[in-house]
Order: structure tokens, then sequence, then C-alpha cells
């Protein structure tokens, strides 16, 4: 049995790690600033401690001699409409870069046995994906470097201080670049959804189009929640320290993606790209899109630890959206209020996935 912390196990990725570590019979805590929203936290840890980890001295209590993993996920983060817009580059950039900071400098004083950190592809620079069709994000792509994004600047800040720790204090890291992870149990609606999640909500909600942002013909990869979970064990238990890419080689487009959605809805709804003028009429800010393409290369992820993703795309976004159709037809979900009291409040149909209603 091994003692274990996540950081940021109240968010996507980290509460089915959780799960995963508690399951296999791990002493499991987790530290994030807000509840899990889907998982009861009883299900998925032993130890749940609110805290923020901007504050070094919340830091210091939670991470502790004898913890043999660390799982460092807690990140200010979202989907496009989150990460591309600008709007929260000062926050995505400072909150990060503070818990980053704290955890690696907190880890090494304590001596932990080894530390997960969870950087991102949008690392990659933007020179190498601009064609849909042939992006480069192998490992060795990242310099010279030109992230798209702030949020892809600090993941490549905070890689190479987790690698300076590494050099420097012997700290045993290992650090994975996640390509677009979805499935069950993730924020769906809000603002903050990924693609995956949005064109499942979109599907189950529509009665006659399914709204894609942009053009539709920019390329992504996606990978089933549980594949990304064995492929950070797998890293874990090997010897190698990363960076290294998990995500799935199966490229799409966006539209591609959508029409999968429909189909798994089976209704006969036609995809509409909205752009341009249109979108800043509709939405009031410029259509935020990321790079034009991006795919995982998994080539260094099967030499140094010799496993591969199992799973075709379709087979977890049927999973994902019959769990999301459950969460539209039920037509509520929890949003933690600012008084940090858990809420429920009632989503109107057809409204925009922001309009919150407190429920009486
Ligand atoms: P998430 O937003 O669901 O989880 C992040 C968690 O960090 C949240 O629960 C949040 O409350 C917590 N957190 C934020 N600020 C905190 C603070 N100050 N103190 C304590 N906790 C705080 O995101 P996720 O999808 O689960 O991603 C986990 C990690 O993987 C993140 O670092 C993210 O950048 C990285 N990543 C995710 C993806 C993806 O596709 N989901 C892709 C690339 C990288």
């Amino acid at each position: 049995m091994k003692k274990v912390i996540i950081l940021g196990g109240g968010g996507f990725i980290g509460g089915h790690l959780s799960k995963r570590l508690k399951e296999e019979g791990n002493s499991v805590t987790i530290c994030d600033i807000k509840n899990h929203e889907f998982f009861n936290h009883t299900d998925i840890c032993d130890n749940f401690i609110k805290g923020d980890l901007r504050d070094p001295k919340i830091v210091e209590q939670v991470i502790t001699e004898d913890i043999d993993e660390v799982y460092q996920l807690a990140a200010d983060m979202g989907g496009a409409g989150y990460i591309f817009t600008g709007d929260n580059d000062a926050n995505v950039m400072h909150n990060s870069a503070l818990i980053n900071l704290n955890v690696v400098h907190e880890c090494a004083k304590k001596k932990v046995g080894k530390v997960f950190y969870s950087s991102s592809a949008c690392m990659y620079p933007e020179h190498n994906q601009l064609d849909p069709k042939n992006p480069n994000c192998e490992e060795s792509s990242a310099y010279p470097a030109n992230p798209d994004s702030e949020y892809g600047w600090e993941k490549l800040f905070s890689e190479r201080l987790f690698l300076s720790f590494n050099r420097n204090y012997n700290l045993d890291v290992r650090i994975a670049r996640f390509h677009n992870i979805f499935g069950p149990m993730g924020t769906w609606t809000g603002g903050k959804e990924k693609a995956p999640a949005a064109m499942c909500r979109k599907a189950s909600e529509t009665k006659n189009t399914l709204e894609v942002w942009g053009d539709g013909n920019q390329t992504r990869s996606f990978l089933f929640i549980d594949e990304c979970i064995t492929a950070i064990f797998k890293l874990m238990e090997s010897d190698f320290i990363g960076p290294v890419n998990i995500g799935s080689e199966e490229m799409v487009t966006i539209n591609q993606l959508g029409q999968m959605a429909i189909d798994i809805s089976e209704k006969d709804v036609k995809i509409s790209n909205i752009y341009g003028q249109e979108f800043i009429e509709k939405y009031g800010f410029e259509c935020p899109l990321g790079v034009r393409g991006r795919n995982s290369d998994n080539k260094l992820y099967k030499d140094k630890i010799g496993w591969e993703v199992s799973q075709p795309l379709i087979n977890g976004m049927k999973k994902t959206y019959q769990w999301i159709d459950e969460q539209v037809k039920n037509n509520t979900y929890i949003y933690e209020s600012p008084d940090k009291g858990n809420t429920i409040y009632r989503r109107e149909f057809g409204k925009s996935s922001n309009t919150r209603e407190k429920m009486k």
C-alpha cells in the first residue's frame, strides 16, 4: 500500500486518478480548493482536504515526509473559451505558477518518494501546428518554444521547474504532456468544458443544429480518461522522467467530433459552424480556436514504456455521451457558489450554458 496525495483531486483527471488509486488499495489524500462536483469523496479518497495550494502554509501542511507519491494536477484551467480568449491570462499564469513553485519546493524539502507533474500539449510551438493535417507534437519539437497561449507558457516553465529540482535536489519526478483527456464525471457546461463534453451536451440538448466554433476543420486528438490513468501509472512505474506525451494518435477534425456526437445521439441534426463577425455578435468576443492542428505523437512513450492506447475515440465518446445525456435530462448540476457552499443550480433548458438559476 502506498501513501499518495492528489493535488487537484477535486478536478476531472484527479478525481478519476484518486478513485483508481483507492480501488487498488492505496491510502489516498486529496487536496483541492473545491469539492468534486460529481464523485462522492468517500468513493475516491480516504481524506479530502479543502485548501488553496497557492498558500505555502497549506502546501507545507498537506505534503508530509511519509508520502510515497505526489500527483500534481492542480491548475487554473479550462477549455478554449477559458484559455484562449486572453481574459484569464494573468490568473492562469499566476495561480498555476504559484501552486507549482510551492509544491515542488515542499516535495524536495520533505524528500517525498516520487512526484508526477501534469503538463499539457499546449506547450508545443504554434509554428508546428499550423497545418491541420500534419501537426508536429514530437517531444523534441518543444524548442525553440512558442506556445500559442499563456497557459502553455506556464506549463513549459513548470516542466523546467520540476526538471531543475530533479537535477539539483534529486527529486524523483515524472512529467507527462496530456493531449485532450475526456470522459464522464467532468465539466460539461458553464464555459470551462472541453470539446468532447461540449459536443455531447450540444447533441443531447439540440433539436435542430449542433453549433461548432470555427470552420470545424481544425484537428485534435482525444484520449479517454481510463486510458490516461493507465498511462500515468505505467509512467510512474517506469524509470523514464519525461516529459512524454500522453494522448491518442487518432486525429479528427472538430466537425468530425461533432458528427460523432450527433450519430451517437441518433438525432437528425446538422452541424452549424460559427466564426468571425457572426461569432462576435453572438458572444461578444472573438472566436477562441487555439492552433489549427494538434495530434499526439506516441513514439517516445512506446519506446520508453512499451504501452499503447487500446480503444478508439468512438468508444469513449459513447460513454461520455451517455453520462452527459443523463445530466442534461436531470437538468441540474452542482455549482460551487462563492460562499463555498455546494449549491444546486438549475440550468434553464435552451439558454446559454452559463445560465445559472439558484434553486429554491
Ligand atoms: P480540472 O480543472 O478539472 O482540475 C484541476 C483542479 O485543480 C480543479 O479541481 C481545481 O479546483 C484545482 N485547483 C485550481 N486551483 C487550485 C488551488 N489554488 N488550490 C487547490 N486546487 C486548485 O482539470 P483536469 O482536466 O482534471 O486537469 C488536471 C491537470 O492536467 C491540470 O494541470 C491540467 O492543466 C492538465 N491537463 C489537462 C488536460 C485535459 O485534457 N483535461 C490536458 C492537458 C493538461
